[in-house]
């Protein structure tokens, strides 16, 4: 099967080095993963081949069974809403949890993270834009969740995530970007104990190359390498 994943990564590839090129910035600080939620094995493998490393999921069981069935070199991210009842099941499975959104959560984190002895790195969530139908802390609550999961042993702080709106013009999301990487600045010149801000997860395939040009770390990138998402209903 060829889902013509070599060619869709070739293509983000490029956008991503002109859009580091438009900037100043060096390719290298900009992370690509691959968001592969309601794929099949063979679609991740075919990705793996192509040299992808980092992948996104946002359902527990399914990052679970993709981790279990792929080479231990993958480096998997949990980008979605994360209930507490499931924290256990991927504390030791997943490099970053994007989608911390809670002080609740995030105990919940450290306590399943301290059982098993691994210290999880995290970022906060971050509802930029406000919508109603978004997770993520508010912007005016976003420094104390921080702070307070500062002191937690067993979790690693790495940064901030956000989900920008559906919009149909790209350059609608840039003041969101920009509003995160200002709050982001702000709370490494707070410089809290074991908190090193070093990541921005934000850009999607819609509009990664504004989110890089407003200092994205991590660029979360599904359709744009696998193609429309099929959502079966069984
Ligand atoms: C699905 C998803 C993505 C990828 O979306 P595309 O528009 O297909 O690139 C990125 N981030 C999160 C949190 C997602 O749920």
């Amino acid at each position: 099967m060829d889902y013509g994943i070599r060619e869709n990564l070739d293509s983000v590839e490029e956008r991503i080095e002109n859009a580091c090129l438009s900037c100043g910035r060096k390719r290298a600080d900009v992370k690509l993963i691959a968001v592969s939620k309601t794929k099949p094995l063979t679609a991740l493998q075919e990705a793996y081949s192509c040299g992808c490393r980092d992948f996104g999921e946002n359902k527990v069981q399914e990052l679970v069974d993709k981790y279990e069935a792929l080479p231990k070199d993958i480096r998997w991210h949990m980008i979605g809403h994360l209930q507490r009842n499931k924290v256990k099941y991927i504390v030791d499975k997943v490099y970053l949890i994007h989608s911390v959104d809670s002080l609740r959560l995030a105990e919940e984190i450290e306590k399943e993270a301290a059982k098993k002895g691994v210290t999880v790195n995290i970022l906060a969530e971050v509802n930029v834009a406000g919508e109603e139908s978004k997770f993520g802390t508010t912007v005016s609550e976003v420094t104390s969740l921080v702070e307070k999961i500062a002191g937690m042993p067993h979790i690693r702080l790495k940064g901030l995530m956000t989900v920008a709106p559906y919009v149909e013009d790209s350059e609608q999301n840039r003041r969101f970007f920009a509003k995160l990487n200002q709050i982001y600045v702000d709370i490494i010149h707070k410089n809290i104990d074991n908190v090193s801000m070093e990541e921005l997860s934000m850009g999607m395939t819609g509009d990664y190359e504004v989110a890089i040009t407003e200092g994205s770390t991590y660029v979360r990138i599904g359709t744009g390498i696998f193609g429309e998402r099929e959502y079966k209903t069984i």
